[in-house]
């Protein structure tokens, strides 16, 4: 059997568990097994509670592989069960075959390393095997595809987490409009904004086109904006239509974050920066000359 971990965000699943999901079926169909889902609301227990009761259930049902998304929740928890259960876990895979017969099949596997910029294929002959699946790597599978893996319930009662993590309160992330993993568009900031005051231009052109504001990591540092909207190796990795990098360089941590957008334009002023060279269309020049003019002709044709 091949276990898929689903995430649900407010009953729906999300976009990289319907990822985890297509590397998983296509796992199963080859290998002629079921696929069976483990359904987790991303509210729920913490990690070490949800590591021993998953660890359970595969110590029981022996699956071949367990394929969860490529999300900070499910890398954790999986992390947390390879840990506890002495079983081995390759993250960020993008492609993964079966080889041989019978429960010791070797695992072959294609995996993202260093960000990204290095695909490495590796086998595992040691099992259950755990996975995540690399964000934006591979396409979804649609909501409803049939037939629905069977449902398998996670019963975190009476089980002995490691009590290293606790949970005190949910506090919402207070995040306002589009999400920005899930947004259509994404306006990017970098240090060549300049200010967190000059960012109003950059929310308003996010507004405008129905999207939000990523930044890069020196805007982060900067204090000029929160963790949670920063884009890269330690910030999100998002997949909008259109990516409008403004006063980014484009440092590899930062295109690791943003190379899944279907299009991206680049403003800078230097014709030679990284970002420039990865953008499908670019304008050089100064972003706070070229913003307020753009913003004021989008308002127009409202
Ligand atoms: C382990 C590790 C993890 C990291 N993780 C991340 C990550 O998740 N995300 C991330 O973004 N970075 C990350 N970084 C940092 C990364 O290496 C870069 O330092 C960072 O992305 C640079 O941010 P920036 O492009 O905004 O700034 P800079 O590199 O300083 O670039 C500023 C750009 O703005 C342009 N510019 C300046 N003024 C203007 C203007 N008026 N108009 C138009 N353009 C202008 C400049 O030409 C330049 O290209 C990480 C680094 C490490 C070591």
């Amino acid at each position: 059997m091949i276990l898929v971990i689903a995430e649900q965000d407010a009953g729906r699943p999300t976009a990289l568990s319907l990822e985890a999901r297509a590397v998983a079926r296509a796992t199963a169909t080859a290998a002629g097994l079921p696929l069976e889902a483990v359904e987790l609301d991303r509210d729920g227990a913490p990690p070490g509670d949800r590591a021993a009761a998953l660890g359970r259930l595969i110590a029981v049902r022996r699956p071949l592989a367990v394929i969860g998304p490529g999300s900070d929740s499910a890398t954790e928890l999986l992390a947390h069960v390879a840990a506890r259960a002495g079983l081995p876990l390759a993250a960020n895979i993008t492609a993964l075959d079966v080889g041989g017969s019978g429960a010791g099949r070797p695992l072959q596997l294609t995996r993202q390393r260093w960000g990204g910029t290095l695909l490495e294929d590796a086998t595992i002959e040691a099992g259950p095997a755990l996975f995540t699946v690399a964000p934006h790597a591979v396409a979804a599978e649609p909501v409803g595809t049939a037939p629905e893996p069977l449902p398998v319930s996670l019963d975190v009662d009476g089980v002995a987490g490691d009590g290293l993590v606790r949970l005190v309160e949910r506090v919402p992330m207070g995040t306002e409009g589009v999400a920005l993993e899930a947004a259509p568009v994404v306006v990017g900031g970098g240090r060549g904004v300049g200010s967190a005051e000059a960012f109003g231009m950059l929310d308003e052109l996010a507004r405008l086109l129905g999207g939000t504001v990523g930044v890069s990591r020196a805007v982060t540092s900067a204090g000029w904006r929160p963790h949670r909207e920063q884009v890269g190796q330690t910030g999100a990795r998002i997949a909008p239509d259109l990516y409008i990098a403004c006063g980014i360089s484009g440092a590899v941590q930062h295109i690791v974050g943003c190379r899944g957008a279907k299009r991206i334009l680049a403003i800078n002023t230097d014709p030679d920066a990284p970002m420039v060279a990865a953008a499908d269309w670019a304008v050089i020049g100064d972003l706070h000359a070229l913003l307020p003019p753009l913003l004021e002709a989008i308002r127009d044709t409202r």
